[in-house]
């Protein structure tokens, strides 16, 4: 069993935090720090893109954001929590890297409240885009499973409009800023049901969200229309469409090269293969996970996704749908 995920953790921390500390405390308590790494950096007036995230007492709290930076202004993928304090050291952390230019776009990768809970801090000028089913289901609420730990149930309450993106896209969205032109795809039901890629043309980087986890089994969200069939389709996409030289930044782990995520399309594409050749031999459920997948897999279970919880979210998409896919 692996490490466990930040997601998970992050996801507690933050909750509490929220609930029982004020803003000013919490910086004293937690010290949480902004913090950030450069992917590219500029040739002459171009792009540069950033890592960032933030951390406190060494560990990282919550996802990875990416943030592009041109002398036109920049383009945030996700939010992070709506904690005020941690909206307080982005925001800021965001302006300083792009030393007084404009904050134009803000992107989300999907309705996950690590990734959108912090929409509010951003207004004004900054336009905030996500794809129309995240912006449905954010206004509506909802609920998952295991997001946080196997098999627990969270709600995540409707939220007001100003925790809402202003604009929606379907299939795909585009913005030229400062000379790199920005790429916005949907992904059709992988890690949910909103899943959007960001794809920054000339620096070579793609911001990928919680459709990659680098070395682990992926979380999937199956009760806001996530699925494995759809996941390992949209990582296959991700090979045969972006540049080889691309580098894929995740959610929650490393960034990976391509080289990354063609053994991160092995794993899906062969345990997916593995438990329909089971099942279609006519084994059921409950020995296929007793059996276990082949060792080769073995070290990428974790905490989140520990193996049975992979095996059943394959088998009963499978079962639920026909074998179709959904
Ligand atoms: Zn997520």
């Amino acid at each position: 069993m692996k490490r466990n995920t930040v997601l998970a953790g992050a996801l507690c921390l933050m909750a509490t935090l929220s609930l029982f500390v004020p803003a000013s405390s919490l910086a004293q308590q937690a010290a949480p720090v902004f913090k950030s790494e450069q992917l590219v950096e500029p040739a002459g007036p171009g792009p540069s893109a950033y890592r960032l995230w933030i951390e406190s007492s060494g560990a990282q709290l919550g996802p990875n954001l990416l943030l592009l930076a041109t002398a036109g202004g920049g383009v945030l993928v996700d939010t992070h929590f709506a904690h005020p304090y941690i909206g307080q050291i982005l925001t800021g952390g965001v302006s300083k890297l792009l030393a007084g230019a404009p904050l134009r776009q803000v992107v989300a990768t999907h309705y996950h409240p690590d990734h959108t809970g912090g929409i509010g801090h951003f207004s004004g000028d900054t336009s905030v885009l996500a794809h129309e089913n995240v912006r449905r289901t954010l206004a509506d609420g909802t609920s998952a499973t295991g997001l946080v730990r196997p098999g627990e149930r969270i709600d995540f309450p409707a939220r007001s409009a100003d925790g809402l993106p202003d604009t929606t896209f379907r299939d795909a969205w585009a913005l030229d800023v400062g000379g790199e032109h920005v790429r916005v795809v949907h992904l059709p039901h992988a890690h949910t049901d909103g899943d959007a890629v960001v794809v920054f043309e000339q620096a070579g980087i793609v911001a990928v969200g919680d459709l990659i986890w680098p070395g682990e089994y992926p979380s999937i969200d199956v009760d806001n229309g996530g699925t494995a069939t759809g996941l390992a389709a949209a990582v296959k996409t991700l090979l045969d469409t972006m540049p080889a030289h691309a580098r894929f930044v995740t959610g929650h782990g490393r960034v990976l090269d391509q080289a990354g995520l063609q053994a991160y399309h092995n794993m899906l594409a062969s345990t997916i293969q593995h438990v329909r050749a089971r099942l279609a031999d006519g084994a059921r459920l409950d020995a296929i996970v007793k059996e276990g997948l082949p060792a080769a897999w073995s070290t990428w279970a974790s905490d989140l996704v520990p193996e049975d919880v992979w095996i059943r979210t394959i088998a009963e998409e499978r079962t639920a749908d026909g074998g179709g896919g959904r």
